[in-house]
């Protein structure tokens, strides 16, 4: 069966732990701290690729874990960070957050998007040291990555989407105008997966186009696999409509159009109004030159451009793809969809919360939603600093803080990032 939604989840690399080490050679006896940093947890990074057309892959892995980074060791090692973990999609997949199901990210235009972010490594012991404190027998934990759960929607990205009821000839023309090789089948069960080809119309001027299978009468309410595949021309800018004239099946044409075109309004309204060009197939073996005349005359009066050809026999193609060619270069570029989802802010749960040991004069705090905030500030950026002290303040800590008696000068630590203590 053809795959084109996958509920996954992702989860980064945890960060590698800071180590707790003190140089040692013989004859000297206090040697310094020499506790490597543990490595950044790998992310997980969504990659849009063009040649897949289905999410196939993620029909039975449903989990993707990034690598963690390593703990730091004695003589200042760092550990190493973890190895990031590369998801291909099909260009056009639509990344949904699970819960909300907002929208994440389209991957349409950049090639690359870090879906989770690995976590901060901790600091060893040789970040601890000061004047007043030589020998920190302590390290911090490495953070967490991050941790999400998401769907993959595709919604291919095709400049043209090919319409009409199964063994119409479809992927037969896509074969012939571009270089896609789709199944070609003579029988009534639909292509099970949405073809895409780039078809070259002339110097610098190409187009895709998808073969979308599977449109048949009742598939907007569900029934066969049409329903699937319909979200896929959802972004198509035209719409080829190719209806099989030849009779040999003892089809009306005109029955066939209205049936299909039925079939789209009711899926949605929006794409039923999408433009549209009516293709007529199989001219090669038509009896009775009545049907395509019939449906020639019946779509012409209501103003959609007409095309005979016959895919097989290559007989006409090239008029029609000139057509689409020129009727594209006057259409608004493929949809793009802006993202939606903002990430949720991070609540100060209460102080209460808050773990908090005093050694010395440092004071070390520990909890859930501040380890969170930890790991998603970016110290190096002014901005994210700022936020982080606005959160610290807000959420009533210094205020604790004093209350256990802490002096100005004195060692605010939290998870890894220490700080003297100011009013
Ligand atoms: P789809 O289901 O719409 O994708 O249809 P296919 O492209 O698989 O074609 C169905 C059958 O019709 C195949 O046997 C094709 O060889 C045949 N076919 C397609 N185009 C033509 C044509 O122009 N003339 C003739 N005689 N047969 C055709
Ligand atoms: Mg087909």
């Amino acid at each position: 069966m053809f795959v084109d939604k996958a509920a996954i989840t992702v989860i980064a690399g945890k960060g590698g732990n800071g180590a707790v080490s003190f140089h040692r050679e013989k004859y000297i006896s206090a040697g310094g701290p020499n506790g490597g940093d543990g490595g950044k947890g790998g992310d997980v990074i969504l990659v849009a690729d063009d040649n897949m057309s289905t999410l196939m892959d993620f029909r039975y892995k449903r989990k993707y874990v990034a690598q963690n980074g390593a703990d730091g060791t004695g003589r200042n090692c760092t550990g190493r960070d973890g190895e990031n973990l590369y998801l291909k999609v099909p260009r056009g997949t639509l990344v949904l957050d699970k819960e909300t199901g907002a929208v994440i990210k389209d991957m349409s235009e950049e090639d690359s998007f870090v879906i989770a972010r690995g976590g901060r490594g901790g600091w060893g012991n040789s970040r601890f040291a000061t004047p007043t404190r030589q020998a920190p027998r302590f390290a911090k934990p490495g953070l967490p990555g991050q941790h999400r759960e998401i769907v993959l929607e595709l919604k291919l990205l095709a400049d043209v989407g090919l319409v009409g009821f199964p063994n119409v000839g479809k992927s037969t023309l896509l074969s012939v105008v571009s270089k896609a090789h789709p199944k070609i089948a003579n029988y009534h069960f639909t292509t099970l997966y949405p073809n895409l080809g780039v078809v070259y119309a002339g110097e610098g001027l190409s187009f895709v186009m998808a073969d979308i299978p599977g449109i048949i009468e009742g598939a907007s309410e569900g029934a066969g696999l049409g329903h699937d595949f319909l979200r896929h021309i959802e972004r198509c800018r035209l719409i080829v409509h190719i209806v099989d004239v030849s009779g040999s099946e003892g089809r009306d044409p005109v029955a066939d159009f209205e049936a299909i075109n039925a079939e789209l309004k009711n899926y949605s309204p929006e794409l039923a109004a999408r433009p549209q060009i009516v293709a007529a197939n199989k001219l090669d073996i038509v009896q009775d030159p009545a049907l395509p005349q019939k449906l020639k005359d019946y779509v012409q009066a209501l103003g959609y451009r007409y095309f005979e050809i016959s895919a097989a026999a290559h007989k006409g193609t090239r008029e029609l793809v000139m057509a689409i060619a020129e009727e594209l270069s006057h259409l608004p570029p493929v949809h793009v969809f802006a993202p939606e989802y903002v990430e949720p802010e991070i609540v100060p749960e209460t102080v209460e919360d808050l773990e908090i040991t005093v050694s010395g004069d440092v004071y070390s705090i520990e909890g859930a939603w501040i380890e969170r905030l930890m790991n998603s500030v970016n110290f190096s950026d002014h901005e994210s600093r700022m936020y982080f002290d606005r959160m610290l303040r807000g959420s009533g800590l210094f205020e604790r803080l004093e209350e256990m008696g802490i002096d100005e000068g004195d060692t605010v630590s939290i998870y890894g990032l220490e700080f003297e203590y100011r009013k």
